[in-house]
């Protein structure tokens, strides 16, 4: 039997508060199950106002727009991450400027950013790659020296911290995903998380098409009318009815998350001692979510061999990204600051491995798999 990569948990109750939705007689978006959705983003990260989005894409380019971006303006990014964080910017006429990341962490390095920093710069988007925290003290001072916006993605962030606080909610502004390959998930949403009160008016009105309508709702203006430039970012209550029953069971979806990390953790110790691999490395402060489970390999080469080799055993292991400043659209329309050795390097031997709630019977195949392919030198080497 093959092992996938990812299969999407169902905790039990999603379907029927789906029929509940359908029953409260209101499918479209900001219905009961929306709000409960938001409430409880507002309690769990301590954010002054959650919105649901369709998707963490959504809630990015929404942030994009909060944050003025004008054609020419620049936004500092790092270049190892999903093309959303670049997209969102890109639409705006901004240029991604990628910074190389940490070699621990893989996370936008801090030490970097103040010499990408020009006259044209508006924003620093640090993406806390696999749950694991940016060094936001660090960013936030950066920001505030230069009167810049700082915009987390912390779409695989979700019920994270950095320093007791919850990843989403230190920047001006912070997006989560719940795509079903996250922790958390929906199918497709998302959420933008304000924490700079000053821009949650505006944001709402640009998440429902450019109209003050939830004003309106409320009473606080007696015609609903087109205010401002905005799209549809708002998820139907399907969506927020199924991602309501998740939420619900968030402490131990990230419980069961940690058991499975923790376990390829101690397997691959030993391995890293003999300097065959490298592990994930968690800095002191960073409460993680066990998003994902990587290895880093030696080489292209060595990470070929070893998906292949998984893959014959039937267990399917997939890597990630490549680097925004080497693709196409990144050469056209991104400014890469030194040439990014680290992302170049990692970029290329970075595995991961399946990491999901019921793998927990089929985990120890994965590892003893895993080992016995690894501890075999790769033939035809170099
Ligand atoms: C998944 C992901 C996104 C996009 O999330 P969607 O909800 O699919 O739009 C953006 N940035 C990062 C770092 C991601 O991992």
């Amino acid at each position: 039997m093959t092992i996938p990569f990812n299969k999407p948990h169902l905790g039990g109750k999603e379907l029927w508060n789906i029929a509940q939705a359908h029953a409260k007689g209101q499918m479209a978006g900001d219905g009961s199950f929306t709000k409960q959705c938001q409430v409880w983003l507002e309690q769990r990260t301590g954010c002054r106002k959650a919105l649901l989005t369709h998707s963490c894409t959504a809630a990015l380019e929404m942030a994009a727009i909060l944050a003025d971006i004008q054609p020419g303006d620049e936004v500092i990014m790092p270049s190892y991450t999903f093309v959303s964080t670049a997209n969102a910017f890109v639409l705006r006429g901004a240029v991604p400027v990628f910074v190389d990341i940490r070699p621990d962490t893989l996370n936008l390095d801090e030490r970097l950013i103040e010499a990408a920093i020009t006259p044209r710069t508006r924003a620093i988007v640090p993406v806390h790659y696999g749950g694991v925290g940016c060094d936001m003290e660090a960013i936030l001072a950066i920001a505030e020296r230069h009167g810049l916006l700082v915009i987390e993605d912390a779409a695989q962030a979700v019920m994270a911290t950095h320093d007791g606080r919850p990843l989403g909610a230190i920047g001006h502004l912070g997006t989560l995903s719940f795509h079903e390959t996250k922790n958390i998930i929906s199918g497709e949403g998302g959420a933008l998380l304000i924490n700079d009160l000053a821009l949650a008016e505006r944001a709402e009105i640009i998440r429902d098409k450019g109209t003050n309508r939830s004003q309106f709702f409320r009473g606080q203006v007696d015609k609903y009318t087109w205010v401002d430039i905005g799209s549809s970012y708002l998820p139907g209550e399907i969506i927020a009815a199924f991602l309501w029953a998740q939420m619900e069971e968030a402490d131990a979806i990230t419980a069961r998350r940690l058991a499975l990390w923790e376990r390829y953790h101690a397997a691959f110790e030993p391995l890293e001692r003999a300097g065959r691999l490298r592990r994930p490395v968690i800095p002191e402060g960073c409460g993680h979510n066990a998003h994902l489970y990587y290895l880093l390999l030696r080489d292209l080469y060595d990470r070929t061999a070893f998906i292949q080799a998984m893959k014959a055993e039937g267990i399917h292991c997939v890597f990630h990204y490549v680097p925004l400043h080497s693709a196409p659209a990144g050469q056209r329309v991104g400014r890469a600051v030194n040439g990014l050795p680290v992302t170049t390097d990692l970029a290329d031997r970075l595995v991961r491995l399946p990491l999901w709630l019921g793998l927990e019977e089929e985990q120890d195949r994965v590892i003893e798999t895993a080992l016995r392919t690894l501890e075999v030198e790769p033939v035809n080497a170099r």
